[in-house]
């Protein structure tokens, strides 16, 4: 018994101690990923309830966070313009209409920034509804509204297609079309992507060299896939077309929120495995 006992406490006393000080210990920026934000949907692995997203707010503004544009991470690193302190970036994925109708509301209120990965394709323009007409995406003039001051956007393919499953002369062209649309939309982006997905190729170095050769030639010098892992700061020494973000599960509790935010939800997770 006693050989069980020991390594759990061990592990237990390890585990609270890097809690604790996991902001001395890991100098990083932690870089959240959300999907939908929604008062109406039930919370899954993509929706988060808008009252939680108002705890995850309250939360960050409390501790001190700083919210961070993809412009400002970009000055950091190519510039060293300094980031405030403890900044966090906030990302979402695809341009859901509730990132307008549920979060933009809250990110005036906690005066918080967020980025969107917007799927060109699925903007929704009122004499072209997309391929996806159920008003499940953000209207151009929405789009362009919460840019003027709380968000940025960044690109995140045409259709939200798996560049798994593309050629290279497919992606090359989903690349094209997804920046003239914005471009034709009066969309502003950074030059910066999020592989939908997440399919960065991580099997076929060959084709992972040629997509990062392709978002290079259309200007993107950024790229994010999930990992749920920090980004070690300075960040200069990393690959930023395989920068990291966290995913934030809908079902997670706040301890698994700040869990994911600080770093070590693959830790508790395992935990979790283990105990299961
Ligand atoms: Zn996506």
């Amino acid at each position: 018994m006693v050989y069980i006992i020991i390594p759990v406490v061990i592990l237990v006393i390890t585990f609270i101690l890097m809690y604790l000080y996991a902001g001395p210990f890991f100098k990083g920026l932690p870089v959240l990923v959300y999907h939908k934000i929604s008062s109406t949907k039930k919370p899954d692995f993509l929706t988060v309830a808008t009252s939680r997203m108002r705890e995850h707010l309250q939360y960050i503004t409390k501790k001190g966070y700083n919210t961070i544009f993809i412009s400002d991470m970009i000055d950091y690193i190519e510039k060293g313009t300094p980031l405030p302190p403890k900044p966090l970036m906030i990302t979402l994925d695809d341009g859901f209409r509730d990132n307008y109708t549920d979060l933009y509301p809250l990110l005036k209120e906690f005066n918080c920034k967020a980025n969107i990965f917007i799927v060109a394709g699925f903007v929704q323009t009122h004499d072209n509804l997309g391929p996806r007409a159920e008003g499940e995406f953000m209207l151009v003039e929405e789009a362009k509204e919460i840019c003027k001051d709380h968000v940025q956007y960044g690109l995140h393919t045409m259709y939200h297609q798996s560049y798994h499953k593309m050629t290279l002369g497919e992606i090359d062209e989903d690349m094209r079309i997804s920046k003239k649309r914005l471009d034709d939309l009066g969309i502003p982006y950074q030059p910066c992507f999020a592989y939908s997905f997440a399919a960065y190729m991580k099997d076929d170095p060959v084709k992972q060299k040629a997509v990062f050769g392709i978002l290079k030639k259309y200007g993107v010098r950024y790229a994010f896939k999930v990992g749920d892992r920090l980004n070690k700061m300075p960040m200069k020494n990393m690959n930023r077309l395989l920068l990291n973000r966290l995913h934030m599960n809908g079902a997670y509790s706040m301890f698994k929120f700040r869990m994911a935010l600080t770093g070590f939800i693959r830790i508790v997770q395992r935990f979790e495995r283990i105990f299961k």
